[in-house]
C-alpha cells in the first residue's frame, strides 16, 4: 500500500473560551500525517512551506514514516498562516486571518517516486490545487478522498466542481454539506453531492459523530462524549488522517472497512481536542488507542428484546 497526503503545512494562532496560543504547528496536512501514521507507517506528503518553518517538526513527520520529497522549503518565503477564535459552545468558530503566504502560488510538485500511490488524501487546499496534483498522477489510485470548506465554495465553486468529478470520497462537515448542495436536510444534501462525483460522502457533525453515505447505504458513528474540549482545531483533519491511514494500511476500502475507517478517525480526532494544536496528537500510544476504539464499540453496542407483539 502506499498513501499521498496533500495538504498544508501552517503556523495557526488560537483562540478558545479556555485559553490563547501564540504561533503553533498547524495546518491541515501535518494533522492528517500525523494522524495517518498511527495506522500507515509510511506516507508521501506534497506540501510547502517557508524558510521560517522549524526543522524539528520536519524531523518529528520524518520520524512518523512521512517522507518529506515533497515537501517544498521556499527560501526567503513565510508559511501559511491561519488564526481563529472559537465561540463559548466549541462547535462554531471564525477565522481571524488567513495568510496564504507560499500557498498563495503553490505549485505541487509529485516527485516520480510518488507515483503509483494507490490511496490519495487531499487535504483542505484550492481545488485548483487538489485537481492538478490528481492530473499529474500517471496511474488511477484505488482511492482518492478529499476534505474542502465554505472559504473554498465562497470563492471557487467552478473549481470545486470540477475537482469533485475526479475523487471518490468527500469528508466535509454538516454546515458546509448544506452550503454545497443548497439543501437544509443532510439526506437531500447527501444525494444532490453525490451527483456531483464523489460516490461516497462522509458527513462530519463535530460533536454529533459523523455519516457515510453510498448508494443507498447509510452509516452513523457517534462522537465519543468528551467531558472536556479544549481545542477542536485540526479534529476533521485528524479525522480524515485517520479514516485514509486505517483505509490505506488494510488496504480494503470496501463499505464495511469504511465503517471501522471511521471509527478509528473518530477515535484519533478524540484525543485531538485534548490539548492545544498538535501536542496530544502526538504522543497517543497504541493502548491509548485501541482502549478508546473499544469504548466506541461499546458506545453503540446493545441487545434488542422483542417488545412489539
Ligand atoms: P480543521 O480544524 O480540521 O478545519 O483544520 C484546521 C487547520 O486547517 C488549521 O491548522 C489551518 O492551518 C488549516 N487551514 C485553515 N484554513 C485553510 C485554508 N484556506 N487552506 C489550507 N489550510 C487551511
Amino acid at each position: 500500500m502506499s498513501l499521498l497526503t496533500v495538504g498544508s503545512v501552517a503556523f495557526d494562532a488560537i483562540e478558545t473560551p479556555f485559553g490563547k496560543t501564540d504561533k503553533i504547528i498547524g495546518g491541515a496536512g501535518t494533522y492528517i500525517a500525523i494522524a495517518s501514521s498511527y495506522f500507515a507507517n509510511k506516507q508521501n506528503i506534497v506540501s510547502v512551506v517557508g524558510d521560517d518553518f522549524p526543522k524539528e517538526m520536519l524531523e518529528k513527520l520524518e520520524k512518523r514514516g512521512v517522507n518529506l520529497e515533497g515537501l517544498q522549503i521556499k527560501k526567503g518565503e513565510k508559511t501559511f498562516f491561519w488564526s481563529g477564535k472559537y465561540h463559548n459552545d466549541m462547535n462554531s468558530r471564525d477565522t481571524l486571518v488567513t495568510e496564504l503566504n507560499v500557498l498563495g502560488d503553490f505549485d505541487p510538485i509529485i516527485p516520480s517516486s510518488y507515483q503509483g500511490a494507490e490511496y490519495v488524501m487531499l487535504g483542505n487546499l484550492s481545488p485548483q490545487v487538489q485537481s492538478t496534483v490528481i492530473e499529474r498522477l500517471t496511474e488511477k489510485p484505488k482511492l482518492i478522498a478529499m476534505d474542502t470548506m465554505n472559504f473554498w465554495m465562497d470563492i471557487a465553486m467552478e473549481d470545486l466542481k470540477k475537482t469533485l468529478k475526479m475523487v471518490d470520497v468527500l469528508i466535509i462537515n454538516d454546515e458546509e454539506a448544506r452550503q454545497l448542495s443548497g439543501e437544509y436536510s443532510l439526506v437531500k444534501a447527501a444525494r444532490v453531492i453525490r451527483e456531483m462525483g464523489p460516490k461516497y460522502l462522509i458527513i462530519k457533525k463535530g460533536e454529533h459523530g459523523a455519516l457515510l453515505f453510498h448508494g443507498t447505504n447509510v452509516f452513523f458513528a457517534p462522537a465519543l462524549p468528551l467531558e472536556e474540549v479544549f481545542d477542536p482545531t485540526g479534529a476533521g483533519d485528524t479525522f480524515a488522517g485517520g479514516f485514509m491511514g486505517y483505509i490505506a494500511s488494510t488496504d480494503d476500502y470496501s463499505f464495511e472497512n469504511m465503517k471501522r475507517a471511521i471509527i478509528a478517525g473518530s477515535a484519533l480526532a478524540s484525543f485531538c481536542v485534548e490539548k492545544f494544536g498538535t501536542e496530544k496528537l502526538e504522543s497517543i500510544t497504541k493502548k491509548e488507542i485501541e482502549t478508546r476504539i473499544d469504548q466506541f464499540v461499546r458506545l453503540t453496542d446493545f441487545d434488542m428484546v422483542e417488545t412489539v407483539g
